[in-house]
């Protein structure tokens, strides 16, 4: 019997073996380049955000899919060995989600995602780990996986369901899903992308602030990159400043930054200090490269390094 008891924080969403390639520069189309060795490393935003809330001590469990074959357990071994339970990760027939990723001197990036076995996650599979969802403080979920399973799992929740938007559908989020959202977590892009104005609106707070409030959702917390995040909660909005840190690579500081906000949110935190908490742990995630190796625990968040 699933007692669905002692899990703070359930993630559902997508889970990638990203295939990095580090290139002179970026082909053009029709151009063939030669790159660097292939490294192989865990993403998907589901994933990483997962690993993120666990390396923060938390108890966390991810509901998703991965294939069959040996990439597919790999990521299985990988997420496991980061404490996060995977009793709910799916094994469907066919490889796992594949990010291929070109990046170039100046680290722009060029990344093709195939979403393989995420495509097959449903609303079964979410509802299979029902009591567990109905009985974690915190949900958090992204849309790299097909809106079935996150509208599923929006509507078990019983704590709080945080929604990271990312990406946005290009028609959207669905009515129904709107009024299941206690906290919305989209960055600059994604903010302008939910309100259908160009990226070029969302350069200052002022104009931020005056976008969130106009979300159906009265619980919005935009990142912001350098300038940290803004939170706007009963109709008022505060800007969290990131702390100024030598940034090296920004890849998951986003994910850093909403496994947080999960574990600082089922830690009990008001909104906004968790959001202070999140942007801490952002700031240090931007310090090292890689996604997942620069998510930082929780003995280095409290300065211990
Ligand atoms: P995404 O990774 O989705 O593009 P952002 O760029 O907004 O998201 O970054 C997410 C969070 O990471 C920010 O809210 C901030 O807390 C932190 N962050 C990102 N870049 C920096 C930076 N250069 N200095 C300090 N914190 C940063």
């Amino acid at each position: 019997m699933d007692l669905g008891t002692g899990t703070d924080i359930v993630v559902v969403g997508s889970v990638n073996l990203d295939q990095v390639i580090e290139v002179g520069t970026l082909p053009v189309p029709g151009e063939t380049v030669q790159g660097g060795p292939i490294i192989r490393l865990g993403g998907g935003k589901g994933a990483n955000q997962a690993v993120a809330a666990a390396r923060l001590g938390r108890s966390v469990a991810f509901v998703g899919a991965v294939g069959t074959d040996a990439d597919s357990a790999e990521l299985r071994r990988e997420l496991a060995a980061e404490g996060v339970d995977v009793s709910r990760l799916a094994a469907v027939d066919g490889p796992p989600g594949h990010a291929v990723v070109l990046v170039d001197r100046q680290a722009e990036n060029c990344v093709v995602v195939s979403p393989g076995a995420n495509s097959a996650l449903d609303a079964g599979s979410v509802r299979a780990a029902g009591a567990l969802l109905e009985s974690a403080p915190v949900v958090l979920a992204q849309l790299e996986i097909p809106m079935p399973p996150v509208l599923a799992a929006a509507r078990l929740a019983r704590g709080t369901f945080v929604l990271n938007p990312a990406p946005v559908p290009a028609a959207g989020l669905p009515t129904e899903l709107w009024p299941l959202v206690d906290v919305l977590v989209p960055n600059r892009t994604e903010l302008a992308r939910l309100c259908g104005v160009p990226d070029s609106a969302v350069r200052d707070a002022a104009e931020v602030a005056r976008l969130a409030a106009g979300l159906p959702c009265p619980r919005v917390v935009v990142t912001l990159g350098a300038d940290g995040a803004l939170v706007r909660e009963n109709g008022r909005c505060e800007l969290v400043a990131a702390p100024a840190v030598r940034a090296v690579d920004t890849t998951g500081a986003g994910d850093t930054f909403c496994g947080a906000l999960a574990v600082g949110l089922a830690e009990g935190l008001a909104l906004v200090e968790a959001a202070r908490f999140a942007v801490r742990a952002a700031a240090l995630s931007v310090e090292r490269t890689g996604a997942r190796t620069a998510m930082p625990t929780r003995a280095r968040l409290a300065g211990e390094r």
